[in-house]
């Protein structure tokens, strides 16, 4: 695609309609508290996004980049570290007591396991008329009646009100579990990977339903999902998470066949091609994602991103020695992580450190035969000493200084990349770099 307008984006400006939730630099961080403690797991790291009313929202990124945090964080079941969430104008990580309860029946969530997420031990009548008794709406008879009516919204019989949860399949139960959460009326759902526990055969159908509902009750949805079918078949919008932070955002048909950002380059490319005669370029991606308690002072993509900026010092290296330096500085920033007991300490402080040899193995498994320089070499090999001498943050350090580009040191900003205001967030849409268009499609020319 081409990337357009190039400008620094802020949150969403372009979708259309009431805005019923607005979340502005949201950060959750877990523990980290403490002159002692570890660094925070940063979970969702700045987020900054709408949602309208009435429409679906769909979060997509791989397990463990942050979303069910984020969706949580959302309806107040987690508390929010920093940054804000307006529903309907309140910022809602300020209430507390009894305006925090009342603002809860606004907002519900429906959990991925509808296994784990019922108690076995109530009847079904009991499970969804829960919300309603903790809330006391109306009497207990109007609640009685309110469920065997929920029950029917969801395609369940009044006399299921009777029986227990493991009386039901997976898919009765993924309906109670939406019943109970549409119990109190709410017009915000975060639905948690709903149907990702589900039969294919059955996955469809609570799709179906979800719709349904949404149109029959006015319904917002947040729909969490490691599926991007069945995101592109039932949401809006999308916005796309990597390592605590929203990579892109834009309407759905739109992103899904021209994305802007490599991440959802990455993530788009290993969708199998329905049509078996169609050949489709898959990306795969190298590593792993690093730590949330560690991730990158720029780009949290930066360690894995096939159109990574490179330094303009080293722009000319080849494609297979660049791979294997960025390989080699994942090992390193694996083994700054690992805490070296006492004894290794003072082996250490005595030059007498050998916990870390093999790096000469790791080295050579990654350079022999690649044609490197011996100028990169060199640095390579000064990194590996560090390493040796029990020293990986050094190391890490000397290898930053020397092969890190913007995208390893500095956050980008969101751009506007289309004229429906998707938002990505990547260097590569300023006039200062190649589009990231022009480098994927370079690489899978073979160049
Ligand atoms: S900023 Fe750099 S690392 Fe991040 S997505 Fe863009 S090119 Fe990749």
């Amino acid at each position: 695609m081409s990337e357009m307008t190039q400008q620094r984006g802020r949150a969403d400006p372009a979708v259309v309609g009431e805005t019923l939730v607005e979340v502005k630099g949201l950060k959750k961080y877990y523990g980290g508290q403490g002159v002692l403690a570890d660094p925070p797991v940063k979970a969702v790291d700045g987020v900054d996004f709408t949602i309208q009313r009435g429409e679906t929202l769909g979060l997509v990124g791989e397990s463990g980049c942050g979303k069910t945090t984020l969706g949580r964080t959302l309806v107040q079941l987690e508390t929010a570290t920093e940054g804000s969430v307006e529903f309907d104008g309140t910022d809602i990580t300020e209430l507390t007591g009894k305006q925090l309860k009342q603002w809860r029946r606004n907002a519900q969530i429906v959990f991925q396991d509808p296994e784990s997420s019922l108690n076995d031990r109530m009847t079904i009548g009991e499970i969804v008329r829960e919300p309603l008794d903790v809330h006391e709406v109306g009497s207990p008879r109007d609640r009685r009646d309110k469920v065997k009516d929920l029950l029917a919204s969801v395609g369940l019989q009044p006399e299921h009100y009777y029986r227990y949860p493991h009386q039901f399949s997976g898919g009765q139960r993924q309906r109670i579990g939406i019943a109970r959460a549409l119990a109190l009326e709410p017009e915000f759902v975060v639905l948690d990977e709903p149907v990702s526990a589900l039969d294919t055969s059955v996955q469809a159908k609570i799709l179906n339903l979800l719709e349904d509902l949404q149109e029959e009750y006015d319904l917002t949805y947040l729909f969490i999902a490691h599926d991007l079918a069945a995101v592109r078949h039932i949401c809006d919008r999308v916005a796309v998470m990597y390592l605590g932070k929203i990579m892109e955002i834009g309407l759905t048909e739109e992103l899904y066949t021209d994305p802007a950002n490599p991440y959802t380059h990455s993530l788009l490319s290993a969708i199998p091609e329905p049509d078996p005669t169609v050949e489709k370029e898959r990306i795969t991606l190298p590593g792993t994602p690093p730590s949330p308690r560690d991730p990158p002072e720029g780009c949290q993509f930066t360690t894995r991103c096939p159109a990574k900026i490179r330094p303009e010092t080293h722009e000319q290296l080849d494609a297979e020695t660049w791979n294997a330096i960025e390989r080699f500085r994942e090992v390193i920033r694996e083994r700054s992580r690992i805490d070296l007991s006492i004894r290794n300490r003072i082996r250490r402080r005595v030059g007498r450190f050998s916990k870390y040899d093999d790096i000469d193995e790791t080295v050579a498994d990654l350079f022999d035969g690649t044609g490197v320089s011996e100028e990169v070499m060199a640095h390579v090999e000064q990194a590996a000493d560090h390493v040796k001498d029990g020293y990986p943050n050094r190391a890490r350090e000397y290898m930053g200084e020397e092969f890190d580009s913007v995208c390893d040191t500095t956050r980008p900003d969101l751009y506007t990349v289309s004229p429906t205001n998707r938002l990505s967030y990547c260097h590569r849409h300023t006039d200062e770099y190649e589009s990231v268009d022009s480098v994927l499609g370079r690489q899978s020319d073979g160049e």
